[in-house]
């Protein structure tokens, strides 16, 4: 069937057939548009999001039929109408539809948030509008890193008239979705949600599309933006130091031919990621390995895995996904686990996007739209993160930290069970013995545990003892002979900015004034660091619901606050108080504690070597969002004294 047709050219069968795969409370909220109203909101038919139900929307197959239906019979009289242009639905009509799509109702408090994530008619409300005149002439901004974060950040300061150099190591843009290749490399969070609120995909392939794909759209963006004139690939940012007298930042860049420049940047945006400096773990005789060995984010797709004898080492997010997608090529794959992964079914997981519904998500005015906004309503904005809080004294340790934390235990237990079918013992080996969200979870369709039930794969729970030339030996003797050792052992997360070397006002070294315990204001500023900016920063990760392209899309807001907030006060400086930001991180680490994640029964690279958890937002997604709207000028000193902005960087 062709599915290149438009609405006003479609059959009435086809249209039908089109809309048997539509997302109902979508379409229902679609239908605001054409009616002009929101009777039929009003009716019988209204969804109830549960989290963890089998059914998302909560309707009955009789109730979806319904609104087909009515879908249908509004759609023909529309293209038989030919396709006039649909009047913009009142403020109290669109407040009403977000209300509706997935029954549970929000403060109104949220309500300008949820405006803006809806962003019905592309108003990119995140956006910061500078005056021309605001921006001081020869003003320049380094960009450090040109991924996902510094995509964002090189869009937002272009936007806004502010010259940049956006700088990457790698020799090409795409960060996260350049460096790893590994088989079966996808998004793990809903990929209509995991992009830009500016640039959203209606064509996306798939619910969580791959690795390519992904490459790709930032690819276009940046195409879009016309960001590579501002862009030098293959270039290090080797140190970056604070110079008070001339409130700029002297940059030392080396190119890939090794030769060192330095240059001068009013602000410094770091976009350089949590996750890309890959951890080889710490096993005795990895050296002496005398096969192939690399770590999954540094593939080597020269080498065959046919038929060979193959080891991987970790079952965290990145080993879930390329073992299942390589397990029918080797002669043995051993997989090692350490620790198991709760696995979090999602039946999308590798699904395609039908072409149906594409067409509607790419032909139906305003339906794509709604469809992003119920999957944010549904699954992105704390998705189970009340299932996460932990109570004092819980009975229930170990293995939960709270009675809705043991609820979730018992639905993703059952579901390891399940999967492992007869295979109790597979079943015992997977069910981890920690909190459910203590890590984030591995989204599953089975083909976790069905890769590891082939004939072929053995999953090793022993502890690993040494590697020698000829394998893996386990601390129970046996040596697991491979030709092949892939490690899926993660990132050195904590190390933030740990690739460059940072001095601030007098002097301060960036590392050792964190003395291995980095702390950001809001993860974006930190004291004695005047016009350095993190994106990605210290306790800004997720584990559970959201995007972390909203975080950084919040991030990046409240950042251009502060350009701004440094324009009209005139300042050459803008730096947060101390106190404002220790008082801050206190209150974070407060939280966290009460998180799955920061229970003591959770070891996990959340956690920094003294044991505080350094990288997760333990907050919701709204106070997420408020607390980044816009700088409080009250938190920043303003380094008095100091003459105001110079005509240029030099
Ligand atoms: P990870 O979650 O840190 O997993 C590393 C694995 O290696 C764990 O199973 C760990 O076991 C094991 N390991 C580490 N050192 C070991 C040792 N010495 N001996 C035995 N096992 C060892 O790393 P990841 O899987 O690369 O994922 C990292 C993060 O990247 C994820 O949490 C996610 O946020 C992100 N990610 C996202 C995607 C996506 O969106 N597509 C894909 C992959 C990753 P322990 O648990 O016992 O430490």
């Amino acid at each position: 069937m062709n599915w290149s047709v438009e609405l006003k050219d479609i059959s009435d069968q086809q249209l039908e057939q089109a809309l048997s795969l539509a997302n109902i409370p979508a379409l229902m909220a679609t239908l605001v548009h054409f009616h002009g109203s929101c009777e039929h909101l009003r009716g019988d038919i209204r969804p109830r999001v549960v989290q963890m139900a089998e059914e998302e929307d909560g309707l009955t197959e009789e109730a979806r039929q319904t609104a087909r239906q009515m879908a249908l019979a509004t759609l023909k009289a529309y293209r038989d109408g030919g396709c006039p242009d649909l009047p913009a639905p009142d403020d109290s009509m669109v407040a009403e539809t977000m209300q509706y799509i997935t029954g549970n109702p929000f403060p109104q408090e949220q309500l300008e948030l949820m405006r803006e994530e809806l962003n019905l008619f592309g108003e990119d409300r995140r956006r910061v509008d500078l005056a021309q005149e605001q921006v001081p002439s020869g003003y320049r901004v380094l960009v450090i890193g040109a991924g996902m974060s510094g995509v964002l950040a090189a869009i937002r300061l272009q936007e806004a008239g502010i010259d940049y150099l956006m700088v990457d190591k790698n020799p090409e843009i795409g960060g996260t979705w350049y460096e790893n290749t590994y088989p079966g490399c996808q998004v793990d969070s809903v990929n209509h949600l995991y992009n830009y609120i500016f640039a959203p995909n209606r064509a996306w392939p798939a619910h969580f599309s791959d690795q390519a794909t992904l490459f790709d759209y930032f690819q276009g963006v940046v195409e879009a933006h016309g960001l590579r004139a501002h862009a030098r690939l293959a270039t290090r940012v080797n140190s970056a130091n604070y110079d008070e007298r001339t409130g700029c930042w002297r940059v030392r860049l080396e190119g890939a031919d090794g030769s060192p420049t330095e240059e001068n940047f009013n602000a410094v945006i770091s976009a350089c990621g949590q996750l890309n400096i890959p951890a080889m773990p710490e096993i005795p005789g990895l050296e002496r390995f005398a096969g192939v060995a690399f770590h999954s984010a540094r593939w080597e797709h020269q080498h065959d895995l046919q038929g060979k004898r193959v080891g991987v080492i970790g079952t965290g997010c990145s080993a879930t996904q390329f073992v299942p997608a390589i397990a029918d090529q080797p002669a043995s794959l051993s997989v090692f686990q350490r620790t198991p992964n709760w696995l979090m079914c999602n039946e999308e997981y590798h699904q395609p996007v039908t072409p149906e519904e594409l067409w509607c998500l790419g032909n139906i005015p305003f339906y794509a739209r709604w469809y992003r906004f119920f999957l944010y309503r549904a699954r992105a904005m704390d998705g189970l993160l009340p299932f996460l809080y932990a109570e004092n004294d819980w009975p229930g340790q170990p293995g939960s930290v709270g009675p809705a934390n043991a609820e979730l235990r018992a639905v993703m237990e059952q579901y390891i069970r399940e999967q492992a079918g007869d295979d109790t013992a597979l079943a015992e080996a997977l069910i981890p013995d920690y909190p459910p969200g203590g890590k984030r979870p591995v989204l599953d369709d089975g083909s976790w545990i069905r890769a590891l039930g082939r004939d072929n794969v053995t999953l090793v729970t022993e502890g690993i003892a040494e590697i020698e030339p000829g394998g893996i030996r386990t601390t129970d003797g046996v040596l697991h002979e491979v030709d092949i050792i892939i490690y899926g052992t993660g990132f050195h997360a904590q190390q933030f900015l740990s690739t460059l070397h940072v001095t601030g006002r007098g002097g301060r070294d960036l590392h050792q004034s964190w003395q291995g315990d980095p702390q950001a204001h809001k993860g974006i500023t930190v004291p004695g660091f005047p016009n350095l900016y993190l994106l990605y920063g210290p306790n800004t990760n997720i584990v559970v619901g959201s995007s972390i392209v909203f975080f950084s899309e919040c991030e990046m807001r409240y950042i251009m606050g502060c350009l701004k907030l440094q324009f009209q006060r005139e300042i050459d400086a803008l730096e947060v108080r101390e106190d404002v930001c220790r008082d801050y991180n206190q209150e974070i680490d407060e939280l966290n504690r009460m998180r799955a994640w920061g229970s003591p029964q959770v070891s996990s690279w959340y956690k920094n070597d003294l044991g505080r958890v350094s990288q997760n937002w333990p907050g919701t997604h709204f106070e997420w969002w408020l607390q980044t709207r816009e700088p409080d000028p009250e938190d920043f000193v303003g380094l008095a004294g100091q003459p105001a902005l110079r005509e240029s960087a030099g």
